[in-house]
């Protein structure tokens, strides 16, 4: 097994899903667990690892054909073929998939912030007057850790998710959240040579 331990942190608020309405649905990327922290249960908050791995997923296919991969699209759907993207994080019904990501759980003090924003009706898509809610947020600079595990990754299968990696910084994360992520450390892997430069920019912040 290799791993890849990863630190990502809010590039501006994020939402948490302590409770929410249903229009922010899928964009909410965090939800919390309770946890026990100076003998008393706290909620805290976390960034589920199906949530990195799909949001990975889709930055990898959205870059796939600029950097000559094949991309069968974004999501999960029945016309689902092989490709460089499946090949990497797997396709529904595969038993043992390449890549494993954990829980991503704050690494330090976790800084919040409460948003008002205004309720938008789901049928209309506009904003209704009388519908105001506040979220709770987690605010830079909150770290949060997690890793990535996979098995015996080609190198074409690499460099796509150093890619992906890449591009997730550049693009929302869920519908309206950004994130900066940074490697911490790897293990059991050789950087090949034409991957160094990607590979050292991901070991830094690329957002202060
Ligand atoms: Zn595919």
């Amino acid at each position: 097994m290799s791993r890849i331990v990863l630190n990502l942190r809010p590039a501006a608020l994020l939402s948490v899903g302590f409770s929410h309405p249903r229009a922010l649905g899928p964009d909410i990327p965090f939800a919390s667990k309770p946890a026990k922290r100076d003998r008393r249960t706290a909620h805290i908050p976390y960034i589920p690892g199906s949530t990195v791995k799909g949001s990975l997923r889709s930055a990898a296919s959205r870059i796939a054909k600029a950097y000559g991969f094949t991309s069968c699209g974004e999501g999960f759907s029945r016309s689902m073929k092989d490709c460089d993207v499946c090949s990497l994080f797997g396709k529904p019904g595969i038993t043992y998939p390449k890549v494993f990501f954990s829980d991503f759980v704050p690494d330090g003090e976790v800084k919040f912030h409460s948003l008002t924003r205004v309720g938008i009706d789901d049928k209309s898509s506009t904003a209704s007057e009388h519908t105001l809610f506040s979220v709770e947020c987690v605010a830079h600079p909150t770290v949060f850790r997690g890793e990535v595990n996979f098995r015996e990754l080609s190198g074409r299968e690499f460099e796509l998710l150093l890619l992906a990696l890449a591009e997730l910084r550049l693009d929302r994360f869920g519908r309206s959240s950004f994130v900066d992520l940074r490697i911490e450390e790897v293990s059991g892997l050789d950087i090949p040579e034409t991957l160094k430069e990607v590979f050292e920019e991901l070991c830094e912040w690329l957002w202060t």
